[in-house]
């Protein structure tokens, strides 16, 4: 439902909640967030409202400046705590959030049960972690487009990869929009969640993948191509 990502110098956890929380309107069940630091990404995600989570939070704060954030409206599995997002593999190195809905995930999910990997959780999101994690081996980006290309169904899915200062995001229905800072970037399923931060914004088109840096973003098709999108300046307010 609601998608928030951060990389920059911040920390993470505080534009993450701030970002969700601007996106609560639209309705959820449960939230979670991503944060890696050195070596690792932890993951904390909680049923119920964005505050349950600020609270569990707010005891033992996640450090770090890179991560992403997601507020689940659920549509394969209940809405209970292993099923929020974000969702990780077994070896906790890839970590996913997706809106939308995989649409041939239980297919998917067999091969994958077949092939050795095991699912934690009921949703039809978690294929995507499993695939991404075959299909890599040392480049995320690539290893999201072939997964990627396994998938049917409407997507906005975000990625992260313990051994890389990135952030992979793709969109096929669901929509994303960038937002762009100085030293920093942000990405968001809707424009309220980044205003507080930048107005400064690119609306990434059906079918476009983006790769985000500290310091810059790059778009491809899903087949590889470059594509070109401006940044465009918001002057209204949520
Ligand atoms: N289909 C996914 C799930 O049920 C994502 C739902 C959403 O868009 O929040 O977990």
């Amino acid at each position: 439902c609601g998608i928030v990502g951060y990389i920059g110098p911040r920390q993470a956890q505080d534009v993450l909640i701030s970002g969700l929380a601007k996106l609560e309107y639209r309705g959820y069940d449960s939230a979670g967030v991503a944060v890696r630091d050195a070596g690792q990404i932890t993951v904390m995600k909680k049923a119920g409202k964005l505050a349950n989570l600020s609270g569990e939070l707010q005891g033992r704060p996640l450090a770090g400046t890179l991560g992403i954030g997601h507020t689940r409206w659920a549509t394969h599995g209940l809405p209970n705590d292993t099923n929020a997002h974000p969702h990780a593999t077994e070896d906790g190195r890839i970590v996913i959030i997706h809106n939308g809905i995989i649409e041939n995930y239980l297919s998917l999910k067999e091969g994958l049960q077949a092939r050795g990997h095991i699912f934690k959780s009921e949703t039809d999101s978690e294929v995507l972690a499993h695939l991404i994690e075959e299909a890599y081996t040392g480049d995320l980006e690539q290893a999201v487009r072939d997964a990627l290309r396994q998938v049917r169904g409407a997507y906005g899915i975000v990625v992260t990869h313990v051994d890389h200062r990135e952030i992979v995001a793709a969109r096929t229905v669901s929509p994303l929009v960038m937002g762009v800072g100085e030293g920093e970037m942000f990405l968001a399923s809707d424009v309220p969640a980044l205003l507080a931060y930048t107005r400064n914004m690119v609306f990434l088109h059906d079918g476009d993948m983006v790769v985000l840096h500290d310091d810059g973003f790059r778009v491809t098709d899903l087949a590889g191509t470059p594509q070109s999108r401006a940044i465009e300046h918001i002057e209204w307010d949520a």
